[in-house]
């Protein structure tokens, strides 16, 4: 059956959204707010494609995606908004996913920031906006992002996965606990990794769906439906936990004792990336593309695009170069090892 479409109602009251607003708890005034509220994905892998789709359907206002890498062939078994093409092409992933975004959903505005999230910009990157989702892969940069939510009143919708196991919770600063709660140093969270013991991609759906979910409760005005839970699951043995989150510890450095210590921290120089050999070098200034492009030819295989310059060395590894001074050292996960190649080809 056709359904009918006032040329007098804003899309939102159109038929766009019409089944997300005969479900009561939403409602036009849920989607009303929906539609007036800004949201962060922060990473656009596995977690933030699928965080990223949900929330441009959904119809939210404003959407801020931000990732550091960029498409490869090994991402599209789990990364939903990629294809093929996009990883021949080496396109930044937020690049790819505010194209494919942008045809969900036109009346979304859209922001893509191709950069890694740091202690020196990550107020910027969470500036402005109601609600950050989780859709980072390590622990240093979660707790970053969980300082600076914590520190301005953000909530921040937690979720991680590895191998077919994944666990999500809602944090909401002055009502729960934080991730720091949760788990402690980043060590703590430390051991297995994509790297190590793989992933199998529906996990990832289920946990980005459930944090999507405590993301519409909150943009929708329905807080009182907030599952206060750490929730745990394991899709190949299947199992399922449910935990009541932990009260604030009064001695936590973020929630508690308001430090917010990871937004002190230097910036490591060199860190390990996870879902491949990559040593990522935070590098010490701009990079000019063009000039590497010609220094590098001399001695490597290079291909380029507007976005990054990619060398291919004849010890085996391989440069990825951004204007923004990053280096990828790809081919190694040897921190020491990828310092010696950016040294020998890009210097310090
Ligand atoms: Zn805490």
């Amino acid at each position: 059956m056709a359904e009918a479409k006032s040329d007098h109602q804003p899309e939102w009251l159109g038929s766009r959204y019409s089944r997300q607003m005969l479900f009561k708890p939403i409602g036009p005034e849920g989607q009303r707010r929906i539609a007036a509220s800004a949201v962060l994905v922060a990473g656009m892998g596995a977690l933030g494609t699928v965080l990223a789709s949900h929330m441009a359907r959904a119809g939210v206002g404003k959407l801020r995606i931000v990732d550091r890498d960029y498409v490869e062939l090994s991402n599209l078994q789990r990364q939903m908004l990629y294809d093929e093409e996009d990883a021949a092409r080496m396109l930044p992933k937020a690049v790819a996913a505010q194209a494919k975004l942008a045809k969900i959903n036109s009346d979304v505005r859209l922001e893509a920031l191709v950069e890694d999230i740091t202690p020196a910009n990550v107020g910027r990157i969470v500036d402005g906006v109601d609600l950050v989702l989780d859709g980072t892969d390590n622990f240093r940069t979660r707790l970053l992002l969980n300082d600076a939510c914590f520190k301005r009143g953000i909530p921040f919708v937690y979720g991680g996965a590895v191998g077919s196991h994944g666990m999500t919770a809602m944090l909401v600063p002055g009502e729960t606990c934080c991730l720091r709660c949760l788990i402690g140093s980043p060590e703590a969270g430390a051991g297995q990794t994509c790297d190590t013991v793989g992933i199998v991609a529906p996990v990832v759906d289920i946990v980005a769906s459930f944090q999507a979910a405590e993301a519409l409760k909150f943009l929708a005005g329905a807080g009182e439906a907030r599952r206060d839970s750490l929730l745990t699951l394991d899709v190949w043995h299947f199992q399922c936990l449910n935990i009541r989150l932990p009260a604030p510890k009064p001695d936590c450095p973020a929630c508690g004792l308001k430090i917010y210590p990871a937004l002190r921290e230097e910036e490591p120089d060199a860190v390990v990336m996870c879902g491949r050999e990559t040593v990522q070098i935070s590098g010490r200034g701009p990079l000019d593309l063009n000039r590497w492009e010609a220094h590098l030819a001399r001695s490597c295989a290079v291909s380029r695009n507007p976005f990054l310059l990619r060398a291919d060395l004849p010890e085996g590894e391989r440069l990825v170069l951004f204007p923004d001074g990053r280096v990828l050292v790809q081919g190694t996960d040897n921190p020491a090892r990828a310092r010696s190649l950016y040294d020998r080809y890009i210097g310090s």
